[in-house]
């Protein structure tokens, strides 16, 4: 194929834009990016290399080469890893598949260049594209490994890159970068230097397990005997794996460049969490907690973010068999002694010594969360806001640690207004005599604090819990309790807030209301099982409520939305017995029942209906008895 010319994809040429006028103030990061892509592609090919001994790749000397050249102004950055072909060219440079990149893409238009627009930016993994911020051209020559033919793509980076086939490229990958003249006055920051490239590979790439090697400068003219060989290149990195090393002589910049080239993040970690066993089964862990959520984190096919080596040996991404769905941020690496290299995901997965590993991470994990809650409130704050949700999907998948995860979990409470409680700080302002955690769940705060149902609760003072997310309408049904007290819906079931005084009375209420509680179950029968008298209202004259097993009406819709028609649920309706509009119902319907009053019955419960967020089944029907009503009044 010849010569072609293609425009960018939209979202990446926006990218592009954004990188070339350096939202990212710290340009070096660029050689990070590039050693982070050689550094995969070598892992990649050995692993290839080992599951087809027929594909023919080369892996005699794995390793990265930087070729400095100050004549040229450029800077090559060399593998002889993987290698792409034209098609992932086109696919993997060309565009960005990630799912919301037009969404974030928006907002970092939206945010300008200032230090909200450079945490946007983490949440990409742009790699690649940061040679731009120091180059004005860029070409790349790669071959796949067991394939004949390479490529070379070029582009400025502006609208659009040209591509074709070459007959010689080795093995690998070669990006050349033809440096911004504008850096070259910047002693620091010019990369045809080699004591800039010596400094920033140590500063970021030290912990690569592959040689990373620059090739010296050119003799300047050969000696006349000979004896003047080209010296030998230099390796710039230590090839300590970080994990291998003792904690102690780790720093927190080494610990985040590591977190940088595993989780393509741009940021620090919120948390570092190191753990070893020894023994007859050996392994090391290195694991982060990030501090944003990536894009895809509620995202059906979103990855899990821990990489398996087996002695050093990179194994895998994305070990799902490590840490449960539900963890799914956590980023790192796990290292096993004892694996064969030869694992496939299918095995791990039965695995008994991955399955210990991963009870103990998810143990470890949870117990870090619940240092940062104890002694880091601000750290804990951030995570909870970014991976709460994900968290709280553990309630329901892993039976074994809900308890733990409970106990790190916080959430929004009436009584709770600057941050959320967790349920430990709840427990300890119950009232004495309650019985219950009580929650509501619902679409938000407000429209469940302004709810019928909280009014007696908020009367009597009594904290609910606020359960907005969706993932809360279907852990609180597989919850038994928290620390040995029950969580109660204040939207579900009886509520028991009465003294003994109140109980008399509500049985006298309810002989005195029976009459009209069983004519409206007659009249609304289509909508409601029963009705009853209320003791949780005290402003509102009804309220709709469910059976304890019964689906929410925030469950309903979220049914719908998913485009599935839920089964109907009758609920109950409950009538407030010292709200006059009740008390009237009750002496009109005693003289005789009208169809005047069946209307007046179905407007209270679409005003039940309505008061908590719900849908009316006919509105146009509700609409016309109400205004018929307002006509009669004027
Ligand atoms: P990321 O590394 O986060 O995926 P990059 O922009 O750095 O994003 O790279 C995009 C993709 O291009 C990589 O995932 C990889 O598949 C491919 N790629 C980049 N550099 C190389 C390389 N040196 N060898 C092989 N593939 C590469
Ligand atoms: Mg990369």
């Amino acid at each position: 194929m010849s010569t072609e010319t293609i425009e960018f994809q939209a979202e990446a040429r926006q990218l592009l834009r954004l990188m070339i006028h350096s939202i990212y103030s710290n340009k070096d990061v660029f050689l990070r990016e590039l050693i982070s892509n050689a550094s995969d592609a070598l892992d990649k090919v050995r692993l290839a290399a080992y599951q087809d001994k027929e594909l023919g790749a080369e892996t005699d000397d794995p390793h990265v080469e930087l070729v400095p050249d100050a004549e040229a102004r450029t800077l090559t950055v060399r593998d002889n890893g993987i290698g792409m072909t034209r098609d992932e060219v086109v696919e993997l440079i060309g565009t960005i598949a990630k799912s919301g990149t037009a969404e974030l893409l928006a907002k970092l238009q939206e945010a300008g260049d200032g230090d909200q627009a450079r945490e946007l930016i983490g949440q990409f993994g742009i790699g690649f594209y940061s040679s731009f911020m120091v180059a004005d051209r860029v070409e790349l020559t790669t071959r796949k490994a067991g394939t004949d033919g390479g490529v070379r793509w070029e582009s400025d980076g502006e609208g659009s890159y040209t591509i074709a086939d070459v007959a010689d490229a080795p093995q690998g990958t070669a990006v050349t970068l033809h440096l911004k003249a504008s850096d070259a006055e910047d002693q620091m920051h010019d990369y045809a230097d080699r004591s800039v490239v010596r400094r920033i590979v140590k500063t970021y790439s030290d912990f690569i397990t592959w040689p990373i090697r620059m090739t010296p400068e050119a003799p300047a003219e050969e000696a006349e005997d000979g004896e003047n060989a080209t010296p030998e290149p230099e390796t710039l990195n230590s090839m300590q794996a970080l994990w291998a090393r003792s904690q102690k002589d780790v720093s927190d910049a080494e610990y985040a460049e590591f977190y940088r080239h595993v989780s393509h993040d741009w940021q620090e970690p919120l948390e570092t969490i190191r753990l070893a066993a020894e023994g007859t089964f050996e392994y090391q862990a290195l694991l982060f907690l990030p501090q944003v959520a990536p894009m895809d984190l509620y995202m059906r096919d979103a990855r899990r973010g821990v990489q398996l080596y087996v002695r050093r040996v990179f194994i895998m991404d994305d070990c799902e068999a490590l840490v449960p769905e539900y963890l799914r941020f956590v980023k790192g690496v796990v290292d096993a002694a004892d694996l064969s290299l030869n694992v496939s995901r299918e095995i791990l997965q039965q695995d008994r010594q991955i399955s210990a590993i991963r009870r103990r991470l998810v143990k470890k994990v949870l117990s870090t969360i619940g240092t940062l809650r104890d002694e880091q409130p601000e750290k804990y704050a951030t995570f909870w806001e970014q991976f709460g949700r994900a968290l709280k999907e553990g309630l329901l998948s892993d039976q074994d640690n809900q308890e733990t995860i409970l106990g790190v979990c916080s959430f929004a409470s009436t009584h709770a207004t600057d941050a959320p409680t967790t349920l430990a700080a709840y427990k300890e302002r119950m009232k004495e005599g309650q019985e219950a955690v009580y929650y509501m769940t619902g679409d938000s705060r407000t429209a469940i604090e302004s709810s019928p149902h909280m009014e007696a609760f908020r009367d009597k003072g009594y904290e609910v819990l606020l359960l907005t997310d969706p993932v809360d309408e279907v852990w609180v049904d597989a919850v038994e309790g928290f620390d040995g007290t029950p969580f109660r819906s204040i939207a579900k079931g009886q509520v028991d807030l009465e003294t003994e005084a109140d109980k008399e009375k509500a049985e006298e209420q309810k002989a005195e209301f029976a009459g009209l509680c069983e004519w409206m179950a007659g009249v609304l029968s289509d909508d409601v099982k029963e009705v009853r008298v209320s003791s949780r209202l005290t402003t509102s004259p009804a309220c709709l409520v469910g059976d304890e097993l019964d689906m929410t009406p925030t469950l309903e819709k979220m049914y719908r939305a998913m485009g599935q028609e839920p089964p109907k649920v009758q609920r109950i309706l409950e009538l407030n017995p010292s709200h006059p509009l009740v008390t009237g119902l009750r002496d009109t319907q005693a003289e005789g029942a009208s169809d005047t009053l069946a209307e007046s019955a179905e407007l209270l419960h679409g005003m039940a209906l309505l008061a908590e967020g719900g849908e009316l089944t006919d509105p146009s029907r509700f609409v016309g008895l109400l205004s018929a009503r307002l006509q009669n009044s004027l």
